[in-house]
């Protein structure tokens, strides 16, 4: 086991040592079974302590054989009575009795002299294992345990079952993590002694063994005092982590941020419609963060079509008047060359250029961007995560717009407000995301929210269809066309795979092809650049009618004449993709049409979703139903999703140890910004436990 921390963490505290040595330091894991641990926890002795049991075998059940129940797992101390050895497909057959009645231990594949030294004739043996009748006999196939009496204590006990991968034999996980939770040390207390108090909980070390050795079902429950301690500890240390990083944020001087209104009120004048009250009330907001001393970092919420360009373009302008200059940053080059194309008209009535960068951009042109950067002559600039690279240089950056936030990670983020000084970070997301999840992923976040969608917006009207009814679909769609309808048709995978049977949109748009000639236009994640943009190019101004694409078009592209929607296989997609991807629809002031095409039979989720699909448009509450229905982790829809995962809370089961973690952690860094303290100092070790080296950091350089 390595004595000394890792190079990558050279302050970890030494009670932790043991706990992030290699898996393969425990006792009995070689290199291949240390490998089915590390895929089925993970590497270090630490993930065990993560790895709960996801079940229970109680072996405690210890009839005499007169008594038992079949279909139970019970441990039986039965008298070995003689041997009836296998023959070709004939399983080995030792027969036992207890004086109250006799059962035949059932083995196949067995070799006879192993099986007449395991079960002397005349030994008293315990057995453990499922009892089954075969008409007037008892049978006991493959006993889970065998052991001579005086093993009692450690058979006849509540077995904890565990996540497994193939080829990992349950008893060496068992072990191993026994042997994991054996080394956990015993750790300095972390929480609010009062807090700890009124919710009954034991000690960490304490609390952790017992989270490993439920004895019913209980125990393994949420709730149960043991698991929500451990999920309040992980919760802890997230929260705790984001408000260290928060409050640095605002520590470093912000700048105040005022403008004169000047651009703003030409881009409004040359608008032809007004803002909504929601979108009113959000600029308000925005403009007075900025005008604060402290940095701005805050999110802007509203559902795909609510407007947010405008919003976003009103604070970029306001830092221009300031003096600054502002980006914006989006996901993917596609969106980037959207807002662009959006952009760049309006910030035009205010006389202002805006500038390009992703990574395809290459010689001159970039390098003649990146002096006008540098140099200020260019105020306003649109891009990808090209934007943060080490050759781009601001005059004066003032804010940073950050588009849909959810496909960027915390420190793209604050990559990007570190090209300027006091740089004010506005976040635009389209995901609905409830307020237990916006705390787990920025702690205390400012948050504006655009409730209410332009005027004239017609609801979708949302239909879910088996695919056997393609044939009509495609007449519908037909039907469409014939009045100048602009259709979506989304496909999930973009070959056709003969291991998944899933329409692939490169075939679909064949077939597609073949009745509608000349119609068709198809974009995927893998195609050029040039190709997509041309591709989109035409089925925006209607040279195409129908675009077949894969979930490339999830995030706001936008032509607002788009009215009918086909998803094919839409129970492989979560409610937050789907609601993503019907957003694109409905943006116009004609009827539209969502078409959600499934292959039954359904499962329980996926009919779930379809039926709050065809119920509701309300963003928040597709939200809240997709967490009840996967639970947190999912509900962005991606793993990529820049929200932590966590092993041990649940935010659908904990958001109210959620909440109280968010408090705690506040108050702790109000309280004790350095964690000097006694509790500060078993506050850091529970950062490091959970890996929350760089928060550490903060404190110190803070
Ligand atoms: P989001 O980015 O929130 O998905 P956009 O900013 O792209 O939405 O706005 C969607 C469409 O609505 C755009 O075509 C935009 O011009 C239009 N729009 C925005 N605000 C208003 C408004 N107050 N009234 C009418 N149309 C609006
Ligand atoms: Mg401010």
């Amino acid at each position: 086991m390595p004595r000394y921390g890792n190079p990558e963490h050279p302050l970890r505290p030494e009670p932790l040592f043991p706990l992030f040595a290699p898996v393969t330091s425990l006792p009995g894991l070689g290199q291949r079974l240390g490998a089915l641990v590390e895929r089925v926890a993970g590497a270090r002795v630490v993930d065990l302590l993560w790895h709960l049991p996801v079940g229970i075998v109680d072996r405690r059940y210890a009839p005499t054989l007169a008594e038992v129940e079949e279909g139970r797992i019970a441990t039986l101390t039965v008298t070995v009575d003689g041997h009836q050895p296998g023959e070709g497909r004939r399983p080995h057959r030792v027969r036992c009795s207890d004086g109250t009645g006799s059962i035949t231990l059932v083995f196949f594949h067995a070799r006879r002299e192993q099986m007449e030294r395991a079960f002397p004739i005349g030994s008293t043996r315990l057995v453990s294992g499922r009892v089954e009748r075969f008409g007037d006999d008892l049978q006991m196939p493959h006993p889970d345990r065998v052991g001579p009496p005086e093993e009692a204590g450690s058979i006849q006990t509540v077995e904890p079952v565990h996540a497994l991968t193939a080829g990992l034999p349950p008893a060496v996980l068992r072990r191993s993590i026994a042997a994991a939770v054996q080394r956990a040390p015993s750790l300095p207390e972390w929480l609010d002694p009062a807090w700890k108090a009124r919710q009954g909980w034991a000690d960490w070390r304490v609390a952790l063994a017992a989270a490993h050795a439920p004895t019913d079902e209980e125990g393994l429950q949420p709730g149960e005092p043991a698991r929500a301690r451990l999920a309040f500890d992980e919760l802890l240390a997230s929260q705790l982590a984001l408000n260290l990083l928060r409050r640095r944020q605002r520590r470093v001087a912000g700048r105040p941020r005022t403008g004169d209104g000047h651009l703003r009120r030409l881009v409004l004048d040359a608008l032809p419609y007004r803002l909504t009250g929601a979108q009113d009330r959000c600029v308000a907001e925005i403009l007075a963060d900025m005008a604060t001393p402290t940095r701005m970092l805050r999110l802007l919420q509203g559902d795909v079509g609510s407007g947010k360009t405008i919003v976003a373009l009103l604070a970029m302008l306001t830092a221009v008047e300031a003096g600054g200059q502002a980006a914006l940053m989006a996901p993917t080059d596609l969106l980037a060359r959207q807002h662009l194309a959006r952009l760049a008209p309006l910030a035009a009535a205010a006389g202002l250029e805006v500038g390009f960068l992703s990574g395809r951009d290459k010689g001159k042109a970039r390098e003649a961007t990146l002096g006008r950067l540098a140099d200020g002559s260019l105020r306003l600039v649109v891009g990808t995560h090209a934007l943060f690279q080490d050759d781009v240089q601001f005059e004066a950056l003032g804010l940073a717009v950050i588009d849909e936030q959810h496909r960027f990670g915390v420190h793209q983020r604050l990559m990007l407000a570190r090209k300027g000084d006091a740089v004010d970070v506005l976040v635009t997301t389209a995901t609905p995301i409830p307020r237990t999840l916006l705390l787990t992923a920025y702690g205390d976040i400012d948050v504006s929210r655009i409730d209410e969608k332009p005027p004239g917006r017609r609801p979708v009207a949302t239909v879910a269809l088996p695919a056997e009814r393609l044939d009509e679909v495609v007449s519908a769609v037909d039907r469409a066309m014939a009045t100048g309808a602009k259709v979506y048709w989304v496909c999930p995978l973009i070959e056709e795979s003969d291991l998944v049977d899933m329409a692939a949109a490169t075939l679909r748009a064949q077939q597609l092809e073949a009745r509608f000639p000349g119609r068709v236009a198809l974009i995927h994640g893998r195609m050029k650049g040039a190709e997509r943009d041309a591709a989109m190019a035409g089925f925006a101004d209607g040279a195409t009618a129908i675009l077949v694409a894969t979930t490339v078009i999830e995030v706001g592209v936008d032509i607002p004449d788009a009215t009918v929607m086909v998803i094919e296989h839409a129970e492989h997609f979560g409610l937050a993709q789907l609601h993503q991807l019907r957003g694109r629809i409905g943006r116009g002031s004609r009827p539209s049409t969502c078409i959600l095409l499934h292959t039954p039979p359904l499962g329980e989720t996926a009919r779930a979703r379809l039926r709050i699909m065809r119920e509701t448009e309300d963003g928040f509450r597709i939200a809240e139903e997709d967490l009840r229905l996967r639970g947190g982790g999912e509900v962005l829809g991606t793993r990529q999703s820049g929200m932590p995962d966590f092993r041990l809370a649940d935010p659908a089961a904990h958001a109210d140890l959620m909440q109280a973690a968010h408090d705690d952690a506040r108050m702790i860094v109000e309280r004790d910004p350095e964690l000097r303290g006694p509790r500060g100092e078993a506050l850091r070790m529970l950062l490091y436990l959970f890996e929350r080296d760089a928060a550490i950091r903060y404190v110190r350089s803070g």
